[in-house]
């Protein structure tokens, strides 16, 4: 019987899970996370800004879990030693594979940028989105007692798609956090920072401008072309001015860190010829080093023959790869030539809040409510992916009418 090990209950790695126990055959798979539950990655700002509960967006990995092939470890992966075929963790004993899958993700990457780790919110994982929307309502419930305004400020670092989204909550929930504070609306100021101007590079100029448009006309003020210098205890430093190199400080009590992200350590401690966390992958997804190792989702980097770089980690993509990779391992288990992998993005759809979001599908442009209606139907499909139709029922976005 062989050991099929699986690292990681994100999008990859539950694909990978759920395209494997529908074939059965002579192997044995062990899922191992560190939560005992899953969760929706793409939706984290939602959590961050309160407007959805952290249960909307998880469920229990053990309800995805087909017990006569599968044994779930919940369990902190610390190391992996492929010259043992061993992955070493937290609290368990070594674990021996025959295949390993490593879909372990993403986190926050700081670029250095001084005091970002220690002063800036990350927004990483289900535990980091609860910590924030905790955080905002303590400076809230701060401002009461002191009627000091950096209470009501809060700054994201980044313009990114992450960062648009959660501006996009943070506006929407203006009104309730006024209701917290005891002020108007108009008195809680969102800031963004950001050092490009050409913002949302994925969309054409005319959906990105329909972003700026909608998020400025919640009140969202984006500082752009301002390289962020360094992050002092409750207060952002950026650069004011290109020629003079001239300095401003920002002050806020809630400094959200969405700038980008890189790969798990893991990737980096097991030795693996890694940048940023990420392992550019063969183009069967295997480590190029080791033929029985699969490196998927946000710890991969592939190869797209068309723009000649790197396809953007996404957690299309990595459905797409662990789909792909429970292919290859059947091909392997049956001595069969594993087959290339091949993606074409079938687009992106951000959203700006509940009601409202903006995307390309093809070379067809969507926004307002018709984009926000995609993006449910989105998150409804990928829910279905990793956790089939019971958690898209249980979990879904069915508020498709407003
Ligand atoms: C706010 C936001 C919005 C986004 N919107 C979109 C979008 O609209 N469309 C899109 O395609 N992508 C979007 N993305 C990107 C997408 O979420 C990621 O590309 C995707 O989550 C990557 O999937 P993954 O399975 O590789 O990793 P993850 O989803 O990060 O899952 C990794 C898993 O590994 C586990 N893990 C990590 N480290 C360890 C360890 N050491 N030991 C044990 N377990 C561990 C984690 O608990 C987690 O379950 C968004 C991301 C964010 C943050």
């Amino acid at each position: 019987m062989k050991e099929v090990v699986i690292l990681g209950a994100g999008y990859a790695g539950l694909s990978t899970l759920k395209a494997l126990q529908k074939k059965a055959g002579d192997f044995h798979i062990t899922l191992v996370d560190q939560n005992d539950y899953h969760y929706e990655a793409t939706a984290l700002h939602e959590v961050a800004a309160g407007t959805v509960p952290k249960e909307k967006i998880t469920y229990p990995i053990k309800e995805v879990v087909n017990t006569k092939v599968t044994t779930f470890l919940q369990d902190r992966v610390v190391k992996i030693n492929t010259d043992k075929q061993e992955v070493e963790l937290e609290n368990n004993t070594a674990l021996k594979y025959d295949y390993l899958v490593v879909a372990l993700g993403f986190r926050s990457e700081t670029f250095g940028i001084s005091g970002a780790e220690e002063n800036a919110l990350e927004m990483v994982n289900i535990e980091s989105a609860v910590n924030i929307n905790n955080h905002i309502n303590a400076m809230l419930k701060k401002y009461k007692e002191t009627q000091d305004k950096k209470y009501l400020k809060f700054v994201v670092c980044g313009a990114g798609f992450t960062g648009i989204e959660l501006l996009g909550s943070l506006a929407e929930m203006k009104p309730k956090y006024a209701k917290v504070a005891g002020v108007k609306p108009e008195e809680i100021e969102i800031y963004c920072v950001e050092a490009a101007t050409r913002l949302l590079p994925m969309f054409n100029e005319k959906l990105a401008n329909f972003a700026i448009g909608k998020l400025e006309g919640l009140g969202v003020k984006l500082l752009t072309g301002k390289p962020i210098k360094g992050i002092k205890p409750e207060t952002v430093v950026y650069q004011d001015n290109a020629e003079t190199e001239e300095l401003a400080e920002l002050e806020a009590a809630t400094i959200i860190w969405t700038t980008g992200v890189s790969g798990s350590f893991v990737m980096g401690e097991s030795g693996f010829a890694e940048r940023r966390g990420r392992v550019m992958v063969g183009e069967d997804l295997r480590d190029p080093d080791h033929e029985n190792v699969y490196i998927i989702g946000d710890v991969s980097a592939v190869m797209d023959p068309e723009s000649g770089r790197p396809f953007p980690t996404t957690a299309q993509i990595a459905l797409k790869m662990g789909d792909f990779t429970a292919h290859n391992i059947l091909r392997q288990l049956n001595n069969q030539a594993t087959e290339t992998f091949t993606f074409k993005s079938q687009g992106s759809v951000a959203s700006i809040g509940n009601t409202i979001g903006l995307g390309q599908v093809g070379n067809t442009s969507v926004k307002g409510y018709p984009a926000s209606f995609l993006k449910k139907i989105i998150m409804n499909k990928s829910l279905a992916a990793t956790g089939g139709m019971k958690q898209m029922f249980a979990k879904g976005r069915f508020d498709l009418y407003h």
